[in-house]
């Protein structure tokens, strides 16, 4: 136990070291500067975000870290990879870097971004005994700081858009890391609010992970909680769309966001054919899934209500198909 103390104490400090090493990097790096720049970004908000850069090299953090933690440290902290029997070198190069934060504020884990185009786009630190990227929620620690009663936190898909809306004002904006909205991550958004809006891309990619999250989300609607999906116009994400509109612009989109219970009686509409029995019976298999999975309520016994007038049977029929609350039907 204790020694799992000092070995995690130990990768959070590889992790901090690298942060300052990147944020220095930055510094003394014009064409990263530039980047930022280009994108629209404020040295403030880069300081606030503690942005950093990672250099064109196979080495420059490893050196510079070598001192201070050896090699297993680096490979185990996600900061060097290497390949069969080759020597260790960054995993980082040539990126703009962006520490991800527990709720603590330490750094667990970056992000990073290629200054120009090239594969892979972003590039994360891998799974680390300080750093799942399943769980993570990119600029909650920095959200919370900005504004100790948060009322609703709004889920974005990229750092990008995190950090645009945060420059203009709307400081309560994470991101998942590049991976699904899974039940986890809502139950931690609900601790801290109850209300969380989903904004994801205006793309395809963007309208499959809003019905992704839908469904992670009907189990964790117990009264009181709520959630809303700002669907954006086709090839926006809300880094491009601040700029454009103005932070007005987007509290206005998000005042009109769409409750989760219209977003998924319009989304069952439009993957069921209505003008026939059997899609509208499709529908309401569909929907019984979903609903089982919601635990009891108001909201429930609504949708409920409506789903069977949609489906076309009463109720009591659409109830019994269903089975009982937070059992799954088949
Ligand atoms: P930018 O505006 O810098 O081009 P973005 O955030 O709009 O980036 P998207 O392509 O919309 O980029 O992807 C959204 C998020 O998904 C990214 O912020 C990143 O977390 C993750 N992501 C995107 N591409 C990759 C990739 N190739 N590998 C891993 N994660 C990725
Ligand atoms: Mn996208
Ligand atoms: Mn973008
Ligand atoms: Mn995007």
């Amino acid at each position: 136990q204790r020694e799992d103390n000092d070995r995690f104490t130990r990768l959070i400090e590889a992790q901090e070291a690298a942060a300052e090493h990147f944020v220095e990097n930055l510094r003394r790096h014009p064409q990263a500067v530039d980047y930022l720049k280009q994108r629209g970004l404020t040295g403030a908000i880069a300081r606030d975000y503690r942005l950093g850069f990672a250099l064109e090299a196979w080495d420059d953090l490893s050196q510079v870290l070598s001192g201070r933690f050896n090699e297993e440290e680096l490979q185990t902290a996600g900061l060097t990879s290497r390949k069969e029997g080759g020597r260790p070198f960054d995993r980082f190069r040539g990126r703009i870097m962006f520490p991800i934060r527990d709720p603590r504020g330490r750094t667990v884990g970056f992000g990073g971004r290629l200054l120009g185009p090239g594969e892979p786009k972003y590039l994360n630190t891998p799974e680390t005994p300080v750093f799942h990227k399943g769980q993570q929620l990119y600029g909650l620690y920095e959200a919370r700081k900005a504004a100790p009663r948060l009322e609703e936190l709004l889920v974005v898909e990229g750092y990008m858009d995190v950090i645009a809306l945060a420059q203009f004002g709307l400081r309560n904006a994470v991101a998942t890391l590049g991976t699904a909205t899974t039940r986890d991550h809502l139950e931690r958004l609900f601790r801290v609010v109850s209300r969380v809006v989903f904004c994801f891309d205006g793309d395809a990619a963007g309208g499959k992970a809003a019905w992704r999250a839908l469904e992670q989300a009907l189990p964790t609607l117990r009264d009181g909680r709520e959630v809303r999906f700002l669907f954006l116009p086709e090839g926006e994400d809300p880094d491009t769309l601040i700029r454009q509109e103005g932070p007005e612009g987007v509290q206005a989109r998000i005042q009109a966001a769409q409750p989760l219970s219209d977003a998924l009686l319009e989304g069952l509409r439009r993957r069921h054919d209505m003008a026939s029995r059997e899609g509208r019976a499709a529908l309401g298999t569909e929907a019984a899934k979903l609903l089982s999975t919601m635990p009891e309520g108001l909201l429930r016994s609504q949708i409920i209500g409506d789903i069977a007038r949609l489906s076309g049977v009463s109720t009591e029929q659409f109830e019994r198909r269903m089975g009982a609350p937070g059992s799954t039907a088949t």
